[in-house]
This record gives C-alpha cells, structure tokens and sequence, in this order.
C-alpha cells in the first residue's frame, strides 16, 4: 500500500488561531435559546434551579457547569470565554484520542452539531496505527459499527449538512488510512464497503465522491474486500462512475483501487466488467493511458495487464480501442515505474497473442523493439533486467523472428558492456535464457576481449547455481 495520503484531511489547524480570535466565538444572536435542551448536551444531565444552562461561546449549546469548566483566551488574551469541554478539547491542539471515548454518546446525538464536532474531533485525532487500534477496542469495536451504520445513512440522504458528511468521510479515510489490514478489515466485516459502494454510485458532490474513492482506494488492498462483502458488480458500477468524472485525483485513487481489486480476482473482476450496462472502464483505460500523470499511466497500464492476464479474449477490444498501441507508447515515458508497468503489460499480451507479438516487434508498426534497446542501453538496475526478459520471451515466439532481428543480440552486447558494472541482479532476474545467450555471444561474440570476468550467479528452481563463464 501505498503512503497514507489520506492524512492530506488528517488534522484540521483552521480552528485553532492562537490566541483565538473573536470570529471563533457564536453571537449571543445564535446562541441555542434555553427551550432547546432541558438537559446538558454533553453529559445529559437535567437542568434545574441547581444545575443551570450554561452557552457555550464556541458552539452557543447548552452545557452544565461541570462540562463548561474550561475556558479560552481571545483577542489578545485579555478575555477569557467559557467553551464547552468537547469546544475546548477541539480548540486545543492536542488531540487526545482517549479523551473522547467517553464521549462516545455524542455520535448518536440528536443535534446534528455535536455529533459533527464529534467526529472533527476524532478525525483529527486518529494519525498512527495505535490510534486505530485503540479506536477497535472501543466497547469490542462498536464504534466502528457505528461509522458503518452512519455511512450507510448517506445513502438514504437526511437532511444533515455537507460538514457532517466530510467529517463522518474524514473519519473513514483517517480509520482506513492504515497499513494495519486489521482495520480494513473491521471496517469491511462491519458492512464497510457495500456502504461506500453505494454512497459512491449515489454522490453528486464532488469533494465527497474525492473522500469516498479514497476511501475505496484505502480498503482496496484488503483481500477481505473480494471476499467478503463487496459485490464485484456494483463495485465494477461504481468504479466505471467515477472514472468518467474529470478530475485527476479521483482517477488516480480510482485506477489504484482498480488495481488493486483485479490483483486479487482479475477473472471475477473482469466479469463483473461486463456485466455492467453500458460499462466503459475499457475506454476509460484507454483515455488514461494518454494522460501523462505517472501515477494515473502507471495504474492504468497495471489494469491493462491484470486484465489481458485474466481474459485474454479482451485482446481484440483493447485493440480496437488502440490499448495497446498506447502501452507500447509508455515505454518512452519519463518516469521509471510507467515504464516497468508498460514492459509488464506488453509481456502479458504478446505471451497470449502471437498475432499481436508480431506487430509489435513489426519496426513499420510500433518502435517497441528501438524503445527496449534503449531502456536496456541506460543499464538502470531495475529495468534493464525487465526489458532483457521481455526481449527474450518475444525472441522465443517465432512471429517475431523477423521484425527482431539482430535486435536481441545487440541489445544483450549492449548489457554485456555494462554487464561488469551492473549487479549481479541484472542478469539473475532476467533469467536462465538470457544468461546462456550471454554467455554464447561472449564465446563467439566481439565483446569477449573487452571482458577480463563475468560471473552469473542465478537461481534456478530454488538452486543457486554459479557459472564462470570466461
Ligand atoms: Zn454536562
Ligand atoms: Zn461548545
């Protein structure tokens, strides 16, 4: 998984000036009138002769004196206004998240305020993995039930305010945000997905639809999603929804969910693909691939692959689309990982189409062979090898025969001249093949004056076998 962009809505400093200016504060005007609660909004106890109202000057609710004991400065701390303890723990930087356990109430409130400055404030607080951890424990994991049951609340679409929304979506991000699968999965056992799943086809927001693919993206990585609860179907629907939505982040979370979901069940997510009426992720794919954002192209070009790996039959619709011209394309693409993942996905349809691999070793039709020498010639560590192996398995298909020429050959003297400064990784990884060949055109070859040593160490069913091969 990836890094936790999530925490981009991680811990909210807007509300906390310091000293606090006097915009923080509700006008008496606003303030609830006294009719509104006969009991403290925080701790529910009733008011009477004994146990007064109190306003607080944040949030203008109605509080007892014992859950109105703080107060903040404002202006130039010459003024110290009374702030209900929940105000007061959000006004303070130092979000706690054992403080608000015993808040836990608050989430079920029936005024719309506290509930969301409840979750602000949970939102804010949840940053590391233990913070999550302590959330599940909260009364043997009911609080994230209860996020669950709250999402799927959107659905039905109550009259509650946009906050409350981010806030409850901040909270799902913050929970799922995790390199801890545990939590996902606490998350997906509750009803988590299906609920995202369906807010995400039901959304017209678009900085809400951005938290819930997010939201998609966090959980994607979970093998409980495939499992578990999520109907590939309504996700592949939900997926094919944001997809057609402009907006870069969205595609980029969204491509990486995609992903991530056919890496675990590329057969059964390709056939809910098709089961989806008027589906257009296969043309949607094709217009991200054109989009130099490395890490829409990377994600696009990893769908492709997963997708020819599981339904070869989809070779001729990517073809009609010019998929995999577009792949061949991204060999030349500035950015490493864009490349990798166009050299995987170019294996996995020339191993599955001989028709295919001619073409695209055809010199007339695509500079897929030229592009190779070149990632080969840079001698980078990581690509090389990928692109030596990819060279050798369309070298084996005999359509290619023709348009490879003496391509390979002089792609792997080319290796070889670097072969001395390279790791010995360069030539394990591009296999047993790639180093008997090698090791032929050093027997015979013009280079073999040039090399004083080439050991080739390389693993072989589990053997390491070491060959001198000068
Ligand atoms: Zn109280
Ligand atoms: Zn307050």
């Amino acid at each position: 998984m990836d890094t936790t962009p999530g925490m981009m809505w991680g811990v909210d400093k807007s509300l906390t000036p310091s000293p606090y200016n006097m915009a923080i504060l509700k006008k008496k005007n606003d303030w609830l009138s006294d009719e509104n609660s006969a009991s403290c909004m925080l701790c529910d106890a009733e008011f009477s002769f004994f146990n007064r109202r109190h306003h607080c000057r944040r949030c203008g609710r109605l509080f007892c004196n014992s859950c109105m004991k703080t107060g903040i400065w404002v202006g130039k701390e010459t003024v110290l206004e009374r702030v209900c303890n929940l105000c007061h723990l959000i006004l303070s930087e130092d979000y706690q998240l054992k403080a608000y356990r015993s808040y836990f109430h608050l989430f079920k409130s029936s005024d719309i305020l506290i509930r969301t400055e409840y979750l602000r404030a949970i939102r804010n607080s949840i940053r590391t993995d233990d913070d999550r951890a302590l959330i599940l424990k909260w009364k043997n994991n009911a609080f994230m039930r209860q996020v669950v049951e709250a999402v799927k609340e959107y659905s039905v679409r109550s009259t509650r305010t946009d906050l409350y929304w981010s806030m409850l979506f901040g909270v799902v991000i913050n929970l799922t945000a995790s390199f801890d699968p545990e939590v996902a999965r606490a998350f997906i056992d509750a009803g988590g997905a299906t609920a995202v799943l369906t807010c995400i086809r039901v959304c017209e927001e678009p900085y809400l639809q951005e938290f819930l693919v997010w939201i998609l993206r966090n959980i994607s990585p979970c093998p409980a999603v495939v499992t578990h609860d999520a109907d590939p179907i309504s996700t592949m629907a939900a997926i094919d929804r944001v997809l057609k939505i402009e907006v870069r982040t969205l595609q980029q979370c969204c491509t990486a969910a995609l992903a991530n979901l056919l890496t675990h069940d590329a057969l059964r997510y390709t056939h809910a693909m098709t089961k989806v009426p008027q589906c257009t992720i296969v043309t949607a794919l094709a217009r991200l691939l054109t989009l130099t954002v490395p890490q829409i192209q990377r994600n696009a070009a990893r769908c492709v692959s997963l997708v020819a790996t599981a339904t070869p039959a989809v070779l001729p619709v990517f073809d009609k689309r010019g998929i995999i011209e577009m792949v061949a394309g991204l060999l030349t693409a500035f950015d490493p990982q864009v490349k990798c993942a166009a050299m995987v996905a170019i294996r996995t349809m020339v191993a599955r189409s001989a028709v295919l691999a001619a073409r695209l070793t055809d010199p007339g039709q695509t500079s897929v062979v030229p592009a190779l020498t070149a990632i080969i010639a840079a001698q980078d560590n990581d690509l090389t090898p990928i692109a030596l192996g990819l060279l050798n398995s369309m070298a084996e298909i005999d359509e290619c025969a023709a348009g490879l020429g003496r391509a390979v050959d002089d792609a792997l003297i080319e290796a070889l001249d670097g072969a001395t400064s390279l790791s010995d990784g360069l030539i394990k990884d591009a296999g047993m093949d790639a180093a008997g060949k090698l090791a032929g055109l050093v027997e015979e070859g013009p280079k073999r004056d040039r090399l004083t040593e080439l050991t080739v160490t390389t693993q072989f069913n589990g053997v390491k076998v070491v060959e001198d091969y000068l």
